[in-house]
């Protein structure tokens, strides 16, 4: 039987959201139920439920930072029991086959993931998010909150936390490297954490200094505004690695010209729009310039289990479901710090 669950959802592009109900599966064999407690608010939320990415699906139930507990587990269920704490990010299904899926990389799957919003399941049903009170989720894509980060913290480590960790890896911040983190926004503050433990050197990258003392707190070891044009000419050639964050277009080649000779530009925002960059700017000096997209399941474990391990958490303003609609606002105007999380018992009426 379908479970009728209290959610908010925008009716139409661009439209306010609003309290609804929602029908959740009935607990399959290999299913998860969970009371969501907290869903984060992405800039990936505010893009979707605007349309900045092409036509999606209405009426559309954001929320891919999802934390809660276990309220029931389908007989095939082994990792999950009642009580647990868990997380569930920006996917809930792939194939589970094909070469993406068996390296774990499952956000690539060959044969289409399933988004946790604005995306079709198996059945051709449209899948809804975390801003409702109750989800049903197969175990494989169920994470464990490790004890010791709260709930409403580890919330928007599902999509935030991974989006940083995944590159900070792979591009192998750590001693003796000078990484940049473009954008103090829900991304940038828990990439600024997560790359001062790694080990790296921190330069956070913001349009104003309005946010200094809060990324020097965070682990930032130096604060720059890029409003001013001497940013670019004082810091020409010093980054390793810069991760850009930005949910607008940016002067990608002002940018690439702060990296060192083979330095990285990982873009990890996702602007409606598209950047034109310099071929010039990258041949230069051998730079590259990458994307990067969440991660796999496995990786989200290892960066839950790094944050807890670390004591690092994400900061946050923990706002009832009748904000949503402010917070989509301040987020749009930079005026967050650093994510917005949505106490989900206020989402029943
Ligand atoms: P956010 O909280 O709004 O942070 C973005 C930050 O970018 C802002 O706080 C601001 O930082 C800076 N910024 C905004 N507009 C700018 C502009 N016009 N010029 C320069 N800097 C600007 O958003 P978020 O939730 O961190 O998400 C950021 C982007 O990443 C979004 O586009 C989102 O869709 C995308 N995203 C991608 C992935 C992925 O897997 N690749 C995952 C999640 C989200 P300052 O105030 O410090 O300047
Ligand atoms: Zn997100």
């Amino acid at each position: 039987m379908t479970d009728q669950v209290p959610a908010y959802a925008a009716r139409t592009p661009g439209a306010p959201l609003a309290r609804t109900t929602i029908a959740r599966r009935a607990v399959g064999k290999h299913d998860v139920l969970i009371d969501i407690k907290y869903a984060g608010i992405c800039h990936s939320d505010i893009h979707q439920a605007r349309d900045d990415w092409g036509p999606g699906t209405f009426p559309m139930v954001p929320g891919h930072e999802i934390a809660g507990i276990v309220a029931a587990t389908g007989p095939g269920v082994t990792k999950y029991a009642v009580g647990d704490r868990v997380g569930v990010g920006c996917f809930v299904d792939s194939c589970r086959r094909c070469e993406n899926c068996r390296q774990g990389r499952e956000q690539f799957c060959l044969e289409g993931v399933t988004f946790t919003y604005n995306s079709l399941d198996k059945n051709g049903e449209p899948t809804h998010g975390g801003y409702s009170s109750r989800i049903v989720v197969d175990e494989n894509y169920v994470l464990g909150i490790p004890e010791g980060i709260a709930l409403d913290v580890a919330a928007p480590l599902l999509c935030a936390g991974i989006t940083l960790y995944s590159p900070l890896a792979r591009w192998k911040a750590g001693p003796g490297k000078n990484v940049a983190i473009i954008g103090l926004g829900g991304l940038g503050h828990i990439g600024v954490k997560i790359a001062h433990a790694l080990g790296a050197e921190v330069t956070v990258l913001s349009q104003t200094l309005n946010k200094r003392d809060d990324g020097i707190r965070l682990g930032a070891d130096h604060f720059h505004a890029t409003n001013d044009p001497e940013t670019f000419t004082k810091l020409a050639g010093s980054f390793d690695l810069i991760v850009s964050t930005v949910s607008a277009t940016l002067d990608m080649d002002a940018y690439l010209g702060l990296l060192k000779t083979d330095g990285a530009l990982v873009n990890v925002g996702a602007p409606a729009l598209p950047n034109s960059v310099s071929m010039h700017s990258l041949i230069g000096g051998n730079k590259t310039l990458a994307g990067s997209m969440i991660g796999g399941i496995a990786e989200t474990q290892e960066m839950l289990d790094f944050c807890a391990a670390r004591g690092l958490g994400t900061e946050i303003e923990v706002i009832s479901a009748e904000q949503i609609n402010e917070a989509y606002e301040r987020v749009t105007a930079s005026d967050v710090r650093f994510r917005f999380v949505i106490d989900a018992a206020t989402f029943a009426a």
